[in-house]
């Protein structure tokens, strides 16, 4: 086989046994790498109804045939078990120099079994692997851990994907971190490696997967940098980085402020990717090989508390999360907020947005100083500073809001659960259904929660796009671009189809900003060229999507299993009421529409539109009939 290490390796924490399993070529073919064949595992080994701290929560890392060849957006990883944030699937990709440098140590993926007696930490090496005891690194933040790894192992090169205090607390939002600062932050993975006494994964590596056709790939990689000169939305998200989007979507009413209740924030000017660059941004940085250099490094420092460059810089998510959704427009602030979540190891989305849904209870007179310790207003940047500080030590208040906004208002009771923005239980991402309304479908209806980055969002699917836009995406056969507000059939046509397209992204674990169906750096014709050079498969834009849809009813089927299927398919109550000032002011998702859009959509999937659940016979024709027994 060309692209993979044609390897896998099993870890029992239980037993601390480890063996490696060599799959043949048919099964790589079917479930790819990422998220499908971590699933894969999962399905089999996760018994259903079990509480996802339980060691029999089977958790995995898987990458695919790309991840380590010389060409951008190639170097992530999926990560997957039950969330101990949703109760459901877990699902979460992470980018930096860990996915290739765990190729090039030999391996497509770990497969994790079991609860270690004591921390341990996993070193793998040019195809070996061993546990080690980690007692040592239990209670450090990540940047600890590393700089104690580094001279332990002799070796600074070596890349390390690790939990932070909160992963051992079991803070439900908690991330597994490589690099100090990428996150597989979504779903609560870190939680789980908590709950596995598993501190670490040490990896380093001198093998270089084999590639079929070096040529084709080399020619592919040699227009990345043309391409990104001539695209500006990819050349605007290397030099401002994600938060390059943030001014236009205020500007349109969709910047998600104060708990969501309004898509204007009055001083978004000061969160910008723009203003980072012009004040506290150092330098960019990059995943391995990839052209784009998005990534923020920034220095400064809080109220005489230093920012360090070396837990990287806020994305947008994370200044809107703890910016504008709090109410707070204090750059340095929300960078050091950052950089509190990176050394703790927390998703700075669920953890912002749960610490403004604390703020609206305060506000609504639900939460009180008495109990809380201290007023915590929308706009309170030290207020913000403090709760997120609890989160992560699970001290006060924080105990409460480390189990996610949902469970939260559940235990405040009082009302709360008005104010809990979350779909499944995992806190809304910074793009809004309001707005987007396609993504009023996606996020309820996909399998691990609110998430932005499962399909491509309507703003890039109008009359008015720019050409290369709709050229890529009428090869998906999206040929009926629509305004961003409506939800029709041409537009859940849209939602589901990229929706596909996305999971096979997340299957063959390649960045979204690199590949995608419409602005990125390379389409879906280049995508398909990319997979037949590196494994030789005659591989056609058609096997891609039926590789996504695989993915996504794998997804769907562990639900059901837990016996969820269209009842869990909810928006939170917030959505639909309407948004307060800037042009959004009093629009809101409407009820009737989304509703019908729904059962349009199962019908589509091939699900049954009573239970939202796949059907017997959709799991048989994507050869997935092992999951029914
Ligand atoms: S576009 Fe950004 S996130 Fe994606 S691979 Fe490149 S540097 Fe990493």
């Amino acid at each position: 086989m060309f692209g993979y290490a044609g390897r896998i390796l099993h870890v029992d924490l239980s037993e601390g046994r480890l063996w490696v399993e060599e799959p043949d070529e048919a099964f790589y073919r079917t479930y790819w790498g990422g998220s499908a064949m971590g699933l894969y595992y999962v399905l089999r080994h996760t018994p259903p109804g079990i509480d996802p701290f339980d060691p029999r929560n089977t958790l995995t890392f898987f990458l695919s045939a790309s991840t380590g060849v010389p060409i951008s957006g190639q170097s992530r990883a999926t990560a997957n078990a039950k969330s101990p944030l949703t109760g459901l699937i877990g699902d979460s990709q992470a980018g930096g120099f860990w996915p290739a440098e765990l190729k090039f140590a030999r391996f497509d993926g770990i497969v994790i079994y079991g609860r270690a007696p004591k921390p341990v930490y996993l070193w793998i090496h040019d195809g070996e692997a061993e546990l080690r005891d980690a007692t040592h690194l239990w209670g450090r933040t990540t940047g600890e851990v590393e700089d104690i790894l580094y001279e332990e192992l002799g070796d600074d090169q070596v890349e390390i994907a690790q939990i932070g205090p909160a992963g051992e607390r079991l803070v439900r939002f908690a991330a597994v971190m490589n690099m100090r600062n990428r996150a597989h932050g979504r779903t609560g993975m870190g939680a789980v490696m908590g709950s596995k006494n598993l501190k670490a994964i040490a990896v380093r590596g001198r093998w270089r997967p084999p590639v079929y056709d070096a040529q084709a790939l080399q020619q592919l990689n040699k227009h990345g940098p043309a391409a990104y000169e001539a695209n500006l939305a990819v050349k605007n998200l290397g030099i401002y980085g994600t938060a390059s989007v943030l001014a236009a979507q205020n500007a349109a009413g969709g910047q998600p402020t104060r708990n969501y209740t309004s898509g204007f924030f009055e001083e978004a000017d000061r969160i910008t990717g723009e203003r980072m660059a012009e004040t506290i941004l150092k330098e960019r940085d990059t995943c391995y090989a990839c052209v784009v250099r998005c990534k923020r490094v920034v220095e400064t420092e809080w109220r005489g508390r230093k920012v360090d460059p070396l837990y990287g810089g806020p994305e947008y998510e994370t200044l809107s999360t703890f910016g504008s959704y709090c109410g707070v427009s204090d750059l340095e602030a929300i960078a050091l907020a950052n950089q509190i979540c990176n050394q703790y190891g927390v998703d700075t989305i669920s953890c912002g947005a749960t610490i403004a849904f604390a703020m609206e209870c305060f506000e609504r007179g639900i939460l009180t100083e008495a109990e809380v310790g201290f007023p915590m207003r929308f706009g309170d940047a030290e207020a913000m500073i403090r709760l997120l500080e609890r989160i992560v030590q699970r001290e006060g208040i924080g105990d409460i809001l480390a189990e996610g906004s949902a469970r939260a208002a559940r235990i405040i009771g009082r009302g709360a659960e008005d104010s809990m923005v979350a779909v499944k239980g995992q806190e809304l991402p910074a793009h809004m259904p309001q707005v987007k309304r396609s993504l009023a479908l996606i996020y309820a209806v996909n399998p691990f929660g609110a998430d932005h980055q499962s399909s491509e969002h309507d703003t890039l699917y109008m009359p008015k796009s720019p050409r290369l836009f709709l050229d890529r995406l009428a090869t998906l056969g999206l040929t009926d671009p629509q305004p961003p507000r409506v939800l029709n059939e041409a537009k859940i046509r849209f939602a589901y189809e990229t929706q596909k397209f996305y999971s096979f992204l997340d299957t063959a674990d390649l960045c979204q900003f690199v590949f995608g169906p419409s602005w990125q750096l390379y389409g879906p014709e280049e995508l398909v060229a990319l997979m037949r050079a590196v494994t030789g498969w005659d591989v056609t834009l058609e096997e891609v999507m039926r590789v996504g849809e695989r993915r996504l009813n794998m997804l769907r089927a562990f639900n059901a299993r837990e016996g969820v299927g269209r009842d869990w398919d909810t928006l939170p109550k917030r959505l639909f009421e309407p948004l307060r000032g800037g042009k959004t002011d009093g629009l809101s998702v409407d009820r009737e529409e989304w509703e019908a859009a729904l059962t349009r959509y199962y019908e589509m999937a091939g699900w049954d539109p009573q239970t939202g659940m796949p059907t017997p016979e959709k799991l048989r024709e994507l050869g997935l009939e092992w999951i029914l027994s």
